[in-house]
């Protein structure tokens, strides 16, 4: 699933669109295609996973979920969802969710949450982890209200990198060690943007998808269904520090978790 960082390279490639007026709406999509028709492209946004395609009276917000795909200027042998076609150009969209979205985006959305947004605001979000102490530290980074535009492998990287283990309690972090997560899992994502860019994204991973710890030179556990989230999870039993004891059932479930 494409997370944050992926969606701005997206949402980047997708600028030159801005202002043109769309021709012809074609794809399965159930939503109003008529509607789109002769609207003119105001922006385009992205908030966490969500691409964010700005019209003159609505908003379309495509979520490639698990394996949703798109073409600029050209297409796939498969249906799309979503195919926005210009006097110049079009726009397809595959396997993924598309509604639209009523009113201003500013009140649709809170910014301070999306982790690759200008309006970003840790302090709020260790705020809101303060008062979920029982929440596991692999589920707060895949809660999209936490960290939004986080998931799979940002939370396995940040986690590795911060030594923390993934089945510590948020409660039971050190106050520093709980800054220490919100500001690296935001410093992680430009890296993972600025890597994903240069084509050497995996290359620089550190825990996610490896077999050996590089700082202690022993195999890393990998679980196929950690948390409360069950998502996959790589990560060191000696170098990364369990803080608090999570044998019993954490009541707090991550609010908001992508499929998959
Ligand atoms: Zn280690």
């Amino acid at each position: 699933m494409p997370e944050g960082p992926s969606i701005v390279i997206l949402r980047e490639e997708l600028a030159p669109f801005v202002g043109r007026r769309i021709a012809r709406v074609e794809g399965s999509a159930r939503i109003d295609q008529a509607r789109l028709s002769g609207q003119r492209l105001r922006a385009i946004r992205s908030w966490g996973k969500h691409l964010l395609i700005e019209l003159e009276d609505v908003s379309v917000r495509i979520h490639l979920l698990l394996f949703g795909s798109y073409r600029i200027d050209e297409r796939k042998d498969s249906k799309p969802r979503l195919r926005l076609r210009f006097a110049e150009g079009e726009l397809n969209f595959y396997a993924c969710s598309v509604q639209l979205i009523e009113g201003p985006l500013e009140a649709a959305y809170d910014w301070s949450r999306d982790l690759m947004s200008t309006a970003w605001r840790p302090r709020a979000t260790l705020k809101r982890l303060r008062e979920r102490p029982r929440l596991l530290a692999c589920d707060a980074l895949l809660d999209q209200t936490l960290f939004a535009g986080s998931g799979n492998i940002i939370k396995n990287e940040v986690l590795y990198r911060i030594r923390v283990h993934p089945l510590s309690l948020i409660g039971e972090l050190p106050p520093a060690k709980l800054r220490e997560l919100v500001r690296e899992a935001r410093r992680y994502s430009f890296e993972f943007l600025d890597w994903k860019k240069a084509g050497v994204l995996k290359a620089n991973w550190l825990a996610h998808g490896k077999s050996t710890c590089v700082r202690c030179r022993i195999p890393l556990v990998k679980a196929k269904a950690l948390g409360r989230a069950r998502r996959r999870a790589f990560f060191c039993e000696r170098c990364q520090k369990r803080y608090g004891d999570a044998t019993q059932l954490s009541p707090d479930e991550p609010s908001a978790v992508d499929e998959g």
